[in-house]
């Protein structure tokens, strides 16, 4: 059997994860090892040839991070959680139609606009509630003791 090109191999991985944010790393992680010419410089290269056919979209989310994902049609914003890294889609359309106000405004013809949000997403918050309150409780029974 020949083995699947990476172009090919990429966008079957992308559409298995409809849902899902994916560094070029973690796509090259996550292709099968069966896949030809199977480097992260083949992936790279897939990944560019998938955007430019518009099939993938691309979104720069802090430090040298890009996550690439399926395109769905519609450009959307992020918010990342500094603490786990978890990505959220937020799909407005009155953000979009923001963005392109203001670019209007400033007379510059709109092409596309990505914006992310930063902080710490319910469950980590949670989560470190939680722990804050456990600390506190241990501080509490320490001063008792
Ligand atoms: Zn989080
Ligand atoms: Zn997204």
């Amino acid at each position: 059997m020949r083995p699947t090109s990476s172009r090919v191999a990429v966008l079957q991985l992308f559409h298995e994860f409809p849902n899902e944010h994916m560094t070029a790393d973690q796509v090259f992680r996550r292709v099968p090892p069966d896949t030809e010419q199977c480097s992260l410089a083949s992936v790279y290269r897939a990944l560019a040839q998938l955007l430019e056919a518009g099939l993938l979209t691309n979104a720069w989310i802090g430090e040298q991070r890009v996550v690439y994902e399926l395109n769905r049609g519609t450009r959307h914003s992020h918010l990342v959680c500094n603490d786990c890294g978890t990505i959220r889609d937020i799909d407005d359309s009155e953000l979009e139609a923001q963005h392109a106000a203001i670019a209007s405004a400033r007379e510059f013809s709109y092409a596309s606009a990505s914006l992310v949000i930063f902080g710490r997403c319910a469950q980590c918050a949670a989560e470190l509630e939680a722990s804050g309150r456990s600390a506190k409780v241990q501080a509490l029974v320490r001063r008792a003791e």
